[in-house]
């Protein structure tokens, strides 16, 4: 792998006021306070969701003392880069970045043929606690807000439309996010109200614009919320992380189903998908020995049957000193035939960015670590 910056942690900087964390009429009454018109607050908004403007400077249609004082007083980049790791083979690209407080969370986008997937952070850490995943080891620190949850797209926006920048091996180097993912650290429906008013911000066409159905939101399957989430007018796309059909096993890998059991997550689903007339998505990590037996792919199969659904199956990233590791390819196909065989569709899904760590959490732990040792 290449790392292009250092696995480090520099003091946190005060924050100046995030434009990312405005609407509309909180960025006109900010620019209002600095005695501009009414007009400058959608060029600033343009630049910002249009045209991913990175820095004040850039913004050449404001006056040069306006640019002046808003690089003095406010943000467009509320992320600060500690680490970009970069797959040998350049698929693979995952940042970690320094929130203004100190707290860290990564973003990784994958290359797939003409599709640019990229997958983002809800909160930094995270309260679920499933017990294979390196984010939960600690626990949430905090919500994003909705400007750090847009920047995270926004900074890899720029990414790709930066011709100096890897990935760039190919003379159709993708040049935009094509797709969006909320399967980072954090639980998104435990952080609602501000991941929804990303989802606007992304999904509006007057901000960055992208398709509701490029976009799918991962839970652990926080039942009540999927119900509400079935109200919303986007129609963005449900996955839920099963990991086992049943609560005794599901418990001991996702404690969360001690409050929300596989029926009612099950439950809810069916009522997301009558609501919707969305196909949802069930993601199943298969953890060598724990939840990989025929028998466990059979009681799926039949808990599954009458719901509009497609399973992924992953082989699960393994992180270091963990008793969970990935199930082997012959296992993975078994479990996916009886599956299929039972007329459920499903997908093995590709195991991204092992060597740079992209198990969710996985980098941001690592470089805890580092800094521990000094
Ligand atoms: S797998 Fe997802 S929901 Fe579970 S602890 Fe990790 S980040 Fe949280």
């Amino acid at each position: 792998m290449m790392t292009s910056t250092p696995l480090a942690f520099p003091i946190a900087t005060p924050a100046r006021r995030s434009l990312l964390d405005m609407d509309q009429a909180a960025l006109a009454d900010f620019l209002a306070e600095l005695g501009q018109p009414s007009f400058r607050a959608r060029q600033v908004w343009d630049w910002i969701y249009k045209r991913c403007a990175g820095d004040f400077e850039t913004m050449s249609n404001l006056p040069k003392e306006l640019r002046a004082q808003l690089a003095a007083t406010a943000t467009v980049t509320p992320l600060t880069l500690v680490a970009e790791v970069v797959a040998h083979d350049r698929d693979t690209v995952k940042a970690l970045f320094q929130l203004h407080d100190g707290q860290t969370i990564e973003a990784v986008l994958m290359l797939y043929d003409a599709r640019r997937t990229l997958c983002i952070s809800s909160q930094a850490g995270c309260a679920m606690g499933c017990t294979f995943c390196a984010t939960a080891q600690g626990g949430l620190a905090r919500n994003l807000t909705p400007g750090e949850i847009v920047a995270q797209v926004l900074y890899f926006a720029r990414y790709l439309a930066d011709p100096a920048l890897p990935p760039d091996t190919s003379a159709e180097r993708p040049t935009t996010i094509t797709n969006i993912v909320l399967m980072g650290m954090g639980e998104p429906l435990h952080n609602y109200a501000n991941v929804w008013t990303a989802l606007h911000r992304l999904t509006a066409p007057d901000a960055f614009g992208l398709g509701a159905r490029h976009i799918t939101l991962s839970t652990v399957g926080l039942a009540p919320m999927i119900d509400r989430m079935a109200d919303e007018g986007i129609q963005i796309g449900l996955a839920v992380s099963l990991h086992a059909p049943n609560d005794v096993l599901r418990t001991q890998l996702v404690p969360i189903n001690k409050g929300y059991p596989v029926d009612e997550v099950l439950a809810a689903v069916r009522r997301y998908v009558a609501k919707t007339n969305r196909r949802v998505t069930f993601e199943y990590a298969l953890m060598a020995g724990i939840n990989d037996t025929p028998e466990l792919a059979q009681e799926m199969a039949g808990k599954l049957q009458d719901i509009l659904c497609h399973v992924n199956l992953i082989p699960l990233n393994p992180i270091p000193d963990s008793p969970f590791q990935p199930t082997s390819n012959e296992a993975t196909a078994r479990f996916a035939q009886i599956l299929r065989d039972a007329g459920v569709a499903t997908t093995v899904r590709l195991r991204r960015g092992i060597e740079i760590n992209a198990g969710c959490g996985q980098l941001r732990r690592a470089a805890i670590a580092k800094t521990d040792r000094g």
